[in-house]
């Protein structure tokens, strides 16, 4: 498990309930995201009808789960949360549908992953809050209508593009989320600290936010394992000096880069001179299969421009060679 996976570990599910902000005020950054949900709330609160549908995309750990809850919070309704591969049959999808109360939020994480013949059920539902039923079987099978009540649907993914067009078209809101600036994530370091009663300095906070690529998941996670240390090495309050040592021996660079990262990186600029390369010879090159290193490694190298994509294949930037301390090569 890497510590800076965006991806939720056994730890952090045991923590995140707590430090998950209520309202949409506690919500840092993602403002027009906010905005915008801010509206079709207020909008959707004096029409007094249920909320469009909702789809929140992007990376994992940018807080998709924890606005879904807020979104319920705030028109003042119930969450049923279940997630694409938990429905397995249209019967599951069913018996969830028919025990919402009226105005109830219906959360679906990893929406994308739901089998094609649970989307078919969920279109009518969406549409006009109805399921098509049919009973019995061969010639004398009828199709019946059951009504539902009025839900909003609020589903989660982090590949937008996975989707079929069908069940995104039923979405009146998509919202993506993007990486969070350092401000903010110093800002979201500082309020868990509030939470997990840890006294921190502006600059220690700084220190760990600089590192979390761009995540609140993954500052909130440094952060516990920082004032692990500091409890342990120290008398409990985190500053800048044992924010870094921390850091360092989690094996976090600076810029938030791990082993892997540098593996990575370092494999482009001395077996292939920084490219352009291949993705299934990086691959075979670093023993890592290909779609890991797109879905996986990748994405925060791109958004920090440190690769770049071409047709030709992958290619390391000046940066790297700077973060590396590397003379740039003239070409
Ligand atoms: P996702 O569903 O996108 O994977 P989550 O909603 O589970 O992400 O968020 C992961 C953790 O990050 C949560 O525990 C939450 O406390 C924190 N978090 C996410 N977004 C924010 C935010 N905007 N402000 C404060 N904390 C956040």
């Amino acid at each position: 498990e890497r510590i800076i996976s965006g991806e939720a570990d056994f730890q952090d599910i045991s923590f995140e309930q707590s430090l998950r902000p209520q309202s949409l005020k506690q919500y840092i950054g993602q403002d027009k995201v906010k905005e915008n949900l801010e509206i079709f709330i207020k909008a959707a609160r004096i029409r007094e009808e249920t909320l469009d549908h909702v789809l929140l995309y992007g990376p994992p750990g940018l807080g998709k789960t924890t606005l879904a809850a807020i979104i319920a919070n705030e028109m003042g309704v119930n969450i049923r949360t279940t997630a694409g591969p938990a429905i397995e049959r249209p019967g599951d999808l069913a018996a969830i549908l028919t025990a919402l109360e009226p105005g109830d939020v219906l959360f679906i994480d990893e929406i994308h992953r739901l089998p094609r013949s649970i989307e078919e059920v969920l279109y009518p539902a969406m549409e006009d809050f109805c399921l098509d039923i049919v009973i019995g079987k061969g010639p004398s099978a009828r199709s019946v209508r059951l009504d539902l009540p009025p839900f909003t649907l609020v589903g989660a993914t982090t590949r937008a593009g996975s989707l079929s067009a069908p069940l995104r078209d039923r979405f009146g809101v998509l919202s993506r989320l993007e990486y969070y600036t350092e401000e903010q994530l110093t800002d979201i370091v500082v309020r868990t600290a509030e939470v997990l009663d840890t006294s921190i300095d502006g600059k220690a906070a700084i220190e760990v936010a600089r590192r979390s690529r761009g995540t609140p998941r993954i500052a909130n996670r440094l952060l516990r394992r920082v004032r692990d240390f500091a409890q342990v090495k120290a008398d409990g309050t985190v500053d800048e000096q044992l924010a870094k040592e921390a850091l360092e021996l989690l094996q976090v660079d600076r810029l938030g880069l791990d082993h892997i990262d540098h593996k990575l990186l370092r494999g482009i600029i001395e077996k292939f001179r920084g490219g352009p390369v291949g993705l299934e010879t990086i691959a075979a090159t670093i023993g890592e299969e290909a779609h890991t290193i797109e879905d996986v490694y990748e994405p925060y190298l791109l958004q920090i421009g440190f690769l770049q994509r071409t047709p030709r294949g992958r290619v390391v930037t000046d940066l790297v060679y700077r973060h590396f301390q590397m003379e740039v090569p003239a070409d």
